[in-house]
């Protein structure tokens, strides 16, 4: 068997404060086979080679960044939806236009370019969050999962894993009013129907896994929540739900329900520790309880949440109860998984006017471990042996990294400073260049396909 040894000038070893110096790394067969630090002892004296084999990776080395929430086609709105006022409500109405416009093959080549820009980014895996499944108007293509497989086929391309979350998306709001407009290719009609069509895509490539997702209380019926939780519960998949990204969502539960969504979640049975909440901003603290004794994760998006306007989520009080917090950015108004981790920080400082609320550690693992355990890929995401192979290097001497101790990183890097990113064993990032897409070309024909002119 080839074993590929790598020498990190600094690797983040699991559980590790800070990150550590010299630490050789093996890799055969895609998993990390040896960790082996460098003691002063084991050093070799300056200018004697021991590891001859060992290619230096200069910089830091910290295991692979987990996007854990992703719509691929908002990337086409980045930086169009700024010119005038509005809330998410009105961000969305330009969001159905793109959405509107899609079909397979400029969805694949938009999936394809903004995977590829993931990866470049230092992100090994991505949970797409899919609802896209039908034509315009709600006719299923000739294979009803069509639009499924291209998303895979992106991935593929992209060369990162890809966990698949089929979104049931039934309604258009609380009260179960129909969907409509560019709503209806959203829909299965019922979650009996969405489970059928959801049970028969069972791709076979090494790099994906299928999960399932409620997309909110808004577009999945009470009654029919537990047909979705159940499809995840007995394939042990991972299940994700939008919740409480909006005030405007709580009330109308509240007024519909009489509980919260999150209240409304669990009567349903759809929390769980194989389900994360996306972005829970606006929870109660019985909400909060029930998350935590439930063991459901939150994946909180900073950026998109900033970018909509849709409030602070109580990060630190999530921590405190024990809830397992991942990084997902979501709209990709910026695809930058330092920037989201530091944001977790960020925003609580701005929010009690004090600092220090996460360790560096803390949103390491939210961006790599965590995120990683969101998806269903639990052995990934650690620089540990028998982990998948995925390393990502990142500068230290660029004009924002320089004189940075490598602690410091979450708080000064971002993805232009990664330099190298292997997924599985893999090179698919060098010299911070995907290896096989064009990204800012490929990017900037999929959008212009896509856009209303
Ligand atoms: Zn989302």
């Amino acid at each position: 068997m080839t074993t590929a040894r790598w020498l990190a000038q600094y690797a983040w070893l699991p559980e590790h404060a800070e990150p550590t110096p010299d630490v050789l790394i093996e890799v055969e067969a895609g998993r990390i086979a040896a960790v082996t630090p460098l003691t002063p002892s084991s050093r070799p004296p300056a200018g004697v080679e021991v590891y001859p084999d060992a290619v230096p990776l200069p910089g830091l080395t910290v295991p692979g960044l987990a996007n854990a929430h992703s719509h691929a086609f908002h990337r086409a709105l980045r930086g169009r939806t700024h010119g005038g006022r509005g809330d998410f409500w009105t961000w969305r109405d330009q969001m159905y236009a793109v959405a509107d416009r899609l079909d397979p093959d400029t969805y694949l080549a938009l999936a394809r370019a903004v995977y590829a820009e993931m990866a470049l980014a230092g992100v090994t895996c991505v949970g797409e969050f899919h609802y896209l499944h039908h034509r315009p108007g709600g006719g299923a293509y000739d294979d009803p999962n069509e639009m499924g497989a291209a998303l895979v086929e992106a991935a593929a391309h992209a060369g990162i894993r890809l966990t698949l979350l089929d979104t049931a998306y039934l309604t258009s709001t609380v009260d179960g009013q129909a969907l409509a407009g560019p709503q209806r290719r959203f829909g299965d009609g019922d979650a009996a129907r969405w489970a059928q069509r959801a049970a028969a895509f069972q791709p076979t490539d090494p790099h994906v896994r299928v999960g399932a997702a409620v997309h909110s209380v808004r577009a999945v019926p009470a009654d029919q929540l537990r047909t979705v939780a159940e499809w995840a519960g007995e394939r042990q998949a991972p299940l994700h739900v939008h919740l409480s990204e909006q005030p405007a969502e709580n009330d109308k539960c509240r007024a519909v329900h009489g509980r919260s969504p999150t209240a409304l979640l669990a009567e349903h049975d759809v929390l769980g520790s194989n389900t994360t909440a996306v972005h829970a901003t606006h929870p109660t603290s019985a909400d909060l309880a029930l998350l935590a004794d439930s063991r459901t994760g939150v994946c909180l998006c900073p950026t998109t949440e900033r970018d909509l306007a849709d409030g602070i989520g109580p990060a630190r009080l999530m921590a405190e109860a024990g809830i397992r917090l991942s990084l997902g950015s979501d709209s990709h108004a910026v695809i930058d998984l330092f920037e989201e981790a530091r944001a977790v920080e960020l925003d609580e400082r701005l929010r009690t006017r004090r600092r220090g609320h996460f360790a560096p550690l803390d949103l390491l693992t939210a961006a790599t471990a965590a995120g990683h355990t969101a998806l269903g890929w639990a052995d990934a995401g650690r620089i540990a042996v028998g982990a998948r192979a995925d390393l990502v290097t990142v500068r230290l001497d660029s004009a924002r990294t320089a004189g940075v101790p490598p602690v410091g990183v979450f708080f000064a890097a971002g993805a232009a400073d990664v330099e190298q990113v292997m997924v599985d064993g893999r090179v698919v990032v060098a010299e911070g260049r995907h290896l096989s897409v064009d990204v800012p070309a490929e990017l900037a024909a999929a959008v212009e396909a896509v856009n209303p002119t």
